[in-house]
């Protein structure tokens, strides 16, 4: 196994950095058994990390930082250890440093596709159902919500297969292959262990419900806020609309003090054929212009001399993404495109989609006021569209769309934006009225109050239970964990 000591390990965007003690990584399950049990040994933190994706501290450790990107093949599914009647055709498992793009590619070959995605594929599987990463589409949960099984190494370096009271492997079968694995059929294990923020141990393999490769059409058009907000409180709208997702100016542009908005549908058609190349791709020239450093230069320059022109760049950038059509395979459709290279930090937070308490609407009208607040007072511009994406409720206890329907708001910036870690820390802290819960993967000022955490996750004390068995000796501990109030105190320092 490879390891190295003395580098400084960043995340994507470079607004996280720590010097772990070492940097380990694993080829195979062994390597990451005895990885954890020599942390243990050694009185120092471990912990998984993806592809560096998440743009909040959740990766950080100063102990042994656990690359996974070497666990990263397609495994088979070891049918002779479910029980009988299990459908298989529609499962796949794999090693959870595989990277979406790379299981896409795979799963393309065997003619099957993941349900749902999020914007971008650069992450690992294990990543992305750590942080409750997700869509939109609110009849689509977080991609945390099509886990059937999981095999993770927790604290001892114990290695466990977790899956929900009735999951589809025998008991019997599963002893008899892995005697020194222990097989947790428990839907509060379940609910925990997919959502478990790196605390809870490294999860090695993860079988997912997948379907039959499809395709999607996508279209992209202007509309005022003004027009959409009525569409949002319409239940039927929403709930008919597929994949929906809407970009929207924070600052207003339009006649009358609106907002300009961008609208995206995407609907399941048949393998298109005899469409133009347009009709195949993205708009290429917004594409290229999206990729350049210069565009990015440019932006800063603007942010930084006339920032009172960037309500006008946004709306520009808006009107460049409009497509009246985009068809493809559904993985690439999913992917936003060459718009994930542009220097940006970004936090999301969940509200409730409620059409009755208007809940949702007015997490949006809040954003604009604190927006309005920043830019008039302090001059201080939000530098981004903001995002509006739709999840179906999950089982997951700590997903940000547990137990509802949620509305997630992405609040991008361009990095650096002045003054935008505390615009951020404003957003959360007005959206956190609204029962707002910050993604884990994304820019949060949680600040340990195990309080605001179980009301905001009613089965947090449940999930803190599996974190104490998993997390037995603390060695998952991190300055994250600590900071956000899920620390085994009773362990290591
Ligand atoms: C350009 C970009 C686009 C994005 N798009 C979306 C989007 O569309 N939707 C959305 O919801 N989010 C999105 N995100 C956020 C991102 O999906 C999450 O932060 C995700 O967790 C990153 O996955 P990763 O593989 O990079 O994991 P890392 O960033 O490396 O780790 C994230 C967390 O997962 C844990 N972890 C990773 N692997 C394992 C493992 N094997 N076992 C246990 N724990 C593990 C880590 O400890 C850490 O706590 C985006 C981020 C970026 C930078």
């Amino acid at each position: 196994m490879q390891c190295a000591s003395r580098v400084v390990w960043h995340n994507h965007s470079r607004n996280q950095s720590v010097l772990p003690l070492r940097i380990c990584r694993p080829t195979e399950l062994s390597e990451v058994v005895a990885i954890v049990q020599q942390a243990e040994c050694e009185r120092v933190t471990a912990r998984a990390v993806g592809s560096h994706h998440a743009w909040s501290d959740a990766a950080l450790t100063t102990g042994y930082l656990i690359e996974t990107h070497r666990l990263n093949r397609i495994l088979p599914l070891e049918t002779d250890l479910l029980r009988p009647g299990v459908d298989t055709r529609m499962l796949v498992r794999a090693e959870a440093g595989i990277r979406l793009r790379e299981l896409n590619a795979a799963l393309e070959q065997l003619g099957l596709a993941l349900v749902q995605m999020g914007g971008y594929d650069e992450q690992t599987v294990g990543g992305v159902i750590s942080t409750a990463t997700h869509g939109s589409g609110i009849g689509f949960g977080p991609i945390a919500d099509y886990v059937v099984s999981l095999d993770l190494v927790g604290s001892g370096g114990r290695v466990y297969r977790i899956e929900p009271a009735d999951g589809p492997t025998d008991p019997a079968r599963f002893a008899e292959r892995y005697p020194t694995w222990e097989l947790r059929q428990s839907d509060p294990w379940f609910d925990a262990a997919r959502v478990g923020v790196g605390c809870l141990g490294v999860v090695y393999t993860v079988t997912l419900r997948v379907r039959k490769l499809f395709y999607l059409k996508e279209c992209r058009f202007q509309q005022p806020w003004s027009q959409v907000k009525p569409q949002l409180l319409n239940d039927n709208t929403l709930r008919q609309s597929g994949h929906f997702e809407v970009y929207i100016n924070p600052h207003p542009t339009l006649p009358g003090g609106d907002h300009q908005c961008l609208i995206t549908t995407r609907v399941e058609i048949p393998e298109p054929t005899g469409k133009t190349r347009d009709q195949l791709q993205r708009n290429w020239l917004t594409e290229i212009g999206a990729d350049s450093r210069l565009l990015a230069r440019g932006i800063r320059f603007l942010y930084d001399h006339f920032p009172q022109r960037i309500p006008w760049l946004i709306d520009f950038g808006l009107k460049r993404l409009v497509d009246p059509e985009y068809c493809n395979i559904s993985y690439r459709v999913y992917n936003i495109g060459t718009a994930n290279h542009l220097p940006a930090v970004s936090s999301e937070i969940g509200v409730p989609v409620d059409v009755v308490r208007r809940t949702h609407v007015q997490a949006v009208e809040e954003v604009f006021r604190i927006a309005a607040k920043w830019r008039e007072e302090g001059n201080v511009y939000h530098s981004s569209p903001i995002s509006l994406r739709f999840v179906k409720q999950s089982t997951a206890s700590l997903a940000m769309m547990y137990g509802r329907d949620t509305m997630m708001i992405e609040l991008i910036l361009f990095h650096p934006t002045t003054g935008g870690s505390e615009l951020l820390a404003a957003y959360e802290e007005a959206l956190s009225k609204l029962g707002g819960r910050p993604h884990w993967g994304q820019l949060n000022y949680l600040a340990g109050d195990r309080a605001e955490l179980i009301k905001a996750y009613p089965r947090f004390p449940e999930w803190d239970e599996v974190h104490g068995q998993l997390n037995a000796s603390g060695v998952f501990n991190s300055p994250f964990s600590k900071r956000v109030g899920i620390v085994n105190r009773a362990l290591l320092p």
